[in-house]
């Protein structure tokens, strides 16, 4: 079948997108006039194929029947790299065995509820914690396309099959959107129990020892996908012996505009009926580091990411419609091994947690987190007041200009200032910063083998995902959760290997 490219006007290319069978989508907002490329199917005659012609999307998942499987392989972590990992298991004839530290995604809820009306944080059940892991109260943007880790295509494909839109499967900045995320994520649970996998939600792995096991040879199976936020579980790590080491990281704040504005700067218009609320991705150079936007949330919310009592850590997500009247970006300045002195495997998650620490001394009596107007930080004097801001715990006015640490702190007010160079007007006091975005990638790395993905110095344990320190972000994790699973896959079939594993 061909395919054909049409740029259109962002009402057009609605009007095309309900009629025809659309295969890439993107918006070009680089003229002053928006513009919409699609690309879209064609038959013989070069004519649009119908959206609703009986020509398969894709090659549906085959998952196994594994109650009475002989292979079986546990996972830690139930976020996207451990689903995505589970269900490969299954199309593989593998049972898979997952222990989730977290709550069901609908208990999980409750504690998030709690959390945004101030209510306490429930260490266990969180933002980061809890089926789905940091994915399910994501933004569930699924940006990355890179095709040098394997099949992107696959992930929208499995995001598509347990219930997201069909946008997933072509455009180039796909988004799910919180208030869907949890459906899908259930969807998957559902698919692996049925199938015959196991889930153990609200259990900790405190070590690995724990899990005693039977082996035809030597290997046994764990799937490590624990995420970046398990400060305790890379301890127990190290302590166990288990190969770990330092990797560069970023952190910064989050940045709040009017969404008007930033739709103003962006598309030259404050019509967005037909493309939705702009977005916007921003970087630069300052002394040596990248500054840079991270998580861009149009018409969305920045929601306390933390898993620690008496830390604070801002993170964003929208929901499918983006239609909050604020957008918001982690704008963050990358951290290098060398910036932290010292030499222990750790120091970046000590570094982390120093400055959310301060962020919470610097916030309010209960979660309420610090906040600046950008003009105000950038020429470094108090707030005295703040612009609303969608951060539901809520805001109070803090120094962050003075009290974050030199090394981050002036490169974001250069940064800042860049920005507004190159789209005037991003400068504006009627921005607010709010502190601490200290998560936004892995400050550990658990090296592995290249080939056979285990850990170089404990053969059978499989680290992958954002916690492994090999992805970051939903797609590219939960791709490389599929990886550490086909490995097992490959590893068993060829050995004919017959691996039962009991706790
Ligand atoms: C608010 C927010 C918005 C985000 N928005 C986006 C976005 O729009 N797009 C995007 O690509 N990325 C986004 N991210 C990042 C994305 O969610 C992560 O990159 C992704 O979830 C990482 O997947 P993972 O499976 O490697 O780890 P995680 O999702 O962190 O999952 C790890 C799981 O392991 C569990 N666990 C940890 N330790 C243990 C243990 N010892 N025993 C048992 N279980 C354990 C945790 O409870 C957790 O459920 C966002 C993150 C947050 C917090």
């Amino acid at each position: 079948m061909d395919a054909r490219q049409y740029i259109l006007s962002p009402r057009e290319a609605y009007v095309a997108e309900q009629q025809w069978r659309v295969v890439k989508k993107s918006v070009d907002a680089r003229q002053r006039e928006l513009k919409v490329h699609l690309t879209v199917l064609t038959d013989e005659q070069g004519k649009p194929i119908s959206k609703d012609a009986p020509i398969p999307l894709y090659e549906p998942p085959v998952f196994q029947d594994v109650h009475q499987a002989k292979r079986s392989a546990v996972i830690i972590g139930a976020g996207p790299a451990g689903l995505f990992a589970a269900l490969t298991l299954l199309e593989h004839g593998i049972k898979p065995v997952i222990y989730e530290r977290g709550k069901e995604v609908s208990e999980r809820k409750k504690d998030i509820a709690l959390l945004n009306r101030n209510e306490g944080l429930n260490p266990e059940s969180n933002y980061c914690f809890g089926e789905g892991g940091a994915g399910t109260f994501s933004d569930g943007k699924l940006f990355s396309r890179s095709k040098k880790r394997g099949n992107m295509q696959r992930v929208m494909e499995l995001f598509h099959y347990f219930g997201a839109p069909d946008t997933v499967l072509y455009e180039a900045h796909a988004h799910i959107g919180s208030d869907k995320l949890p459906g899908i994520i259930r969807a998957m649970r559902e698919k692996i129990i049925e199938c015959g996998g196991e889930i153990h939600f609200e259990t900790c792995v405190t070590s690995l020892k724990n899990f005693k096991f039977q082996i035809s040879n030597f290997k046994f199976p764990i799937i490590l996908a624990i995420g970046h936020s398990a400060h305790d579980t890379y301890r127990m790590l190290a302590a166990e012996g288990v190969a770990l080491e330092t990797k560069g990281f970023a952190m910064g704040v989050r940045a709040e505009h009017p969404q008007a504005l930033i739709n103003r700067l962006m598309y030259h218009s404050t019509n967005v009926e037909y493309v939705g609320n702009a977005s916007y991705s921003l970087v630069t150079q300052v002394d040596g580091r990248g500054v840079y936007s991270f998580c861009m949330c149009p018409g969305g919310h920045i929601v306390p990411a933390g898993s620690e009592a008496g830390s604070c850590v801002v993170n964003g997500m929208s929901a499918s419609h983006r239609n909050s009247p604020y957008a918001n970006s982690g704008i963050v300045v990358q951290i290098n091994p060398e910036d932290i002195p010292g030499d222990d495997p750790l120091r970046g998650l000590a570094f982390q947690e120093e400055l959310e620490r301060l962020a919470f001394e610097h916030g309010g009596p209960q979660a309420q987190a610090p906040g600046q107007r950008l003009k105000d930080f950038v020429e470094g004097r108090l707030s005295k007041d703040l612009p609303s801001c969608s951060y539901l715990p809520g805001i109070v006015s803090s120094r962050l200009d003075q009290w974050l640490p030199a090394h981050i702190g002036k490169r974001l007010q250069h940064g800042f200032k860049d920005f507004d160079r190159k789209y005037t007007g991003y400068l504006t006091n009627e921005a607010v910063i709010v502190g601490v975005e200290s998560r936004s990638s892995s400050a550990v790395r658990i090296p592995r083998d290249p080939e056979s993905l285990e850990s170089v110095n404990t053969p059978g344990l499989y680290p992958c995902g954002e916690g492994a320190g090999y992805a970051g972000g939903i797609t590219s994790s939960a791709l490389d959760g599929i990886n550490a699973a086909l490995k097992i896959a490959e590893m068993s079939e060829s050995r004919n290997n017959h691996t039962i594993i009991t706790q």
